[in-house]
């Protein structure tokens, strides 16, 4: 069988390898510890899945307009006026299969062949794979200073005059780094004036901590709404915890959602009318579940935080928003342990059975991306295997999984 090279030259999502990994090795009956995971583990909803219920129960389960419910549509443009303080018309909100088909509909629109999108490193491992399935290029900025929070500077060195459009992910997955207000201020300003596409993945925008607020990128610019090139990204999947219910949506100008929509029509037609009714119960129900969620969040990042500093030689800068940290594990690498962060992954797994992520997917190898979405025994318990597996000082033997093991290489 003979497959495409464009497709080929595909990888695999390496988050959700790790997810089949897992629970293989779960099935197995071994005692695995998930720390690569992207989701939180808190229950739907009731207001959604009461609303998704009747939609069901109706039993009128048809087709929706490509670009959502009005209802839901409506929603969006509440939640971006309570959120964001921009009052936005439903032209210019989709509904697509999750935030990643938002991004994916995004590009495709945007992009000609060769075209550059600018991406910010570390950044999160679909923008790339992306890019290069619709035949772009993507322009990776790495901060000179060693740090994860970005440099104008640095972004304009990057731009040429093939640039459509720059990704933005703030809070940022992996980092868990909430970008300053002067730099999106001066990004969103740039790409007003420069006519280049800011494509703000909002995501995680409420998953925040210590009283910090992502700033609402609106706030930096005067253009109406169908003459700005700002994009806004978000869902259902990390706010309150409907990763399954595959909603999310894009704002911006209503040429470009147009063009998202005729897109969209010919390929997926519309999003489900259940889980846009789901949706809808989420966004317009009590939100008193996404407080809940995020001070559960918040308490687990302050728990990996205390784990880590028992951890000698890595070192971690504290997340101000998401549900990811990544710590540098430098100091493990190039040894009898592991050469890169791929391999002290793979390393981590086969010996403590705990999923990291490795730093090089995200584009910042000797770095390891832990999720803290899970259990708070998780998190301590993936900790404990981890010190176990690289600290020398740490006792030799552990228990886990109703097994002893003993550490034989260090
Ligand atoms: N953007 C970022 C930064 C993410 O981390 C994720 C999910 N891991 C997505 C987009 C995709 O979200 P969804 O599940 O809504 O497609």
């Amino acid at each position: 069988m003979s497959i495409g090279q464009r497709a080929r030259a595909i990888a695999e999502s390496p988050t959700m390898k790790l997810n089949e990994e897992a629970r293989l090795l779960r099935e197995r009956g071994e005692s695995v510890i998930h720390l690569g995971i992207g989701e939180p583990k808190n229950k739907t909803p009731r207001a959604a899945v009461e609303s998704a219920s009747a939609k069901l129960a109706s039993g009128e389960v048809k087709y929706t307009p490509t670009s959502g419910i009005p209802s839901l549509k409506q929603a969006i443009v509440r939640y971006t006026e309570e959120n964001y303080g921009k009052v936005v018309a439903p032209h210019n909100v989709i509904v697509t299969d999750g935030a990643k088909q938002a991004i994916f509909n995004v590009l495709y629109s945007l992009l000609d062949p060769g075209q550059e999108v600018i991406l910010l490193a570390p950044y999160w491992v679909s923008y790339p794979e992306m890019v290069k399935m619709l035949s772009g290029v993507p322009v990776v900025v790495t901060p000179g200073d060693g740090s994860f929070h970005p440099r104008m500077a640095d972004v304009e060195r990057a731009v040429s005059d093939r640039t459509r459009a720059i990704i933005v992910n703030s809070p940022n997955n992996p980092s868990g780094v909430v970008f300053s207000e002067e730099f999106v201020a001066s990004l969103v300003e740039f790409c007003e004036r420069r006519g280049i596409y800011a494509i703000m993945d909002d995501i995680y925008h409420k998953l925040v901590f210590d009283g910090c607020r992502a700033p609402s990128c609106y706030r930096f610019t005067t253009r109406d709404t169908d003459a700005s090139h700002l994009v806004v990204v978000n869902g259902v999947a990390k706010t309150y915890g409907m990763t399954g219910f595959r909603i999310g949506w894009a704002v911006g100008r209503r040429e470009l959602v147009k063009v998202m929509g005729n897109v969209q029509s010919q390929t997926t037609s519309c999003s489900s009318v259940l889980t846009q009714a789901g949706a809808e119960g989420a966004l317009t129900g009590p939100q008193d579940v996404v407080e809940e969620l995020r001070l559960f969040i918040e308490h687990n990042r302050n728990v990996i935080m205390r784990e880590l500093s028992a951890l000698p030689g890595v070192s971690v800068s504290k997340p101000s928003g998401t549900f990811y940290c990544l710590p540098d594990f430098r100091a493990f690498l190039g040894g009898s342990i592991a050469k890169d962060s791929l391999e002290l992954s793979g390393f981590l797994l086969s010996k403590a059975r705990v999923v990291t992520v490795p730093g090089k997917e995200f584009g910042v190898e000797g770095h390891l991306r832990l999720s803290y979405a899970g259990p708070t025994e998780d998190v301590v318990e993936g900790i404990r295997r981890i010190r176990w597996a690289l600290d020398s000082r740490a006792s030799r033997e552990i228990t886990f999984g109703g097994k002893a093991y003993v550490r034989d290489w260090l």
